[in-house]
């Protein structure tokens, strides 16, 4: 049994993620749960600074935008016209796109004249963000976790087509 955090083991965190002015923007519901060890489950330096760890420790740490959801891309608004969108469309809709990119979710945000705005960029970019975390759990991962280069949730879902990675990178949608 794991009793630090090293590579190839499963870390749960209980986390919540401020901006510099300790407004809460992510509150951790859920707690994050991760495979440790370069799979790309977390933010590096968050990874980086949980490496060797305990259970029962905490750490506080804070990313810069680049080190996080990324600098706020003005190329990413878009103007389209309305006729595009379900009739329902309103602000805060998400739509998926697929362009060179990959795939890139665009939030409605703003509606007018036949016009609706759209933004690419995570509604984080652009920020500096502070993690407040705490381990909460380690363990080895298995076999078939560190064949899919992800952790398993306890429902026994093992398909790939649902990366069902925990927040991590995806902390807010
Ligand atoms: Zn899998």
């Amino acid at each position: 049994m794991h009793e630090e955090i090293v590579k190839n083991c499963v870390v749960t965190l209980e986390y919540t993620v401020t901006d510099p002015d300790g407004v809460v923007v992510d509150d951790g519901r859920h707690p994050l749960v991760y495979l440790h060890g370069g799979y790309d489950g977390i933010f590096p330096k968050l990874e980086e600074a949980l490496h060797g760890r305990k259970v029962g420790e905490s750490i506080r740490l804070k990313l810069q935008p680049e080190e996080a959801f990324g600098d706020y891309d003005e190329d990413l608004i878009a103007v389209e016209n309305a006729e595009m969108f379900p009739e329902d469309a309103e602000i805060g809709m998400v739509f998926e796109r697929v362009s060179d990119a990959g795939e890139v979710l665009y939030r409605v945000t703003e509606i007018a004249d036949g016009k609706v705005v759209v933004d690419g960029n995570h509604p984080l970019a652009g920020m500096a963000l502070i993690f407040n975390m705490t381990v909460t759990g380690v363990r080895a991962a298995t076999e078939e976790e560190l064949a899919h280069g992800h952790v398993h949730g306890n429902d026994g879902d093992d398909d790939d087509d649902d990366p069902h990675h925990g927040p991590g990178k995806h902390l807010v949608h």
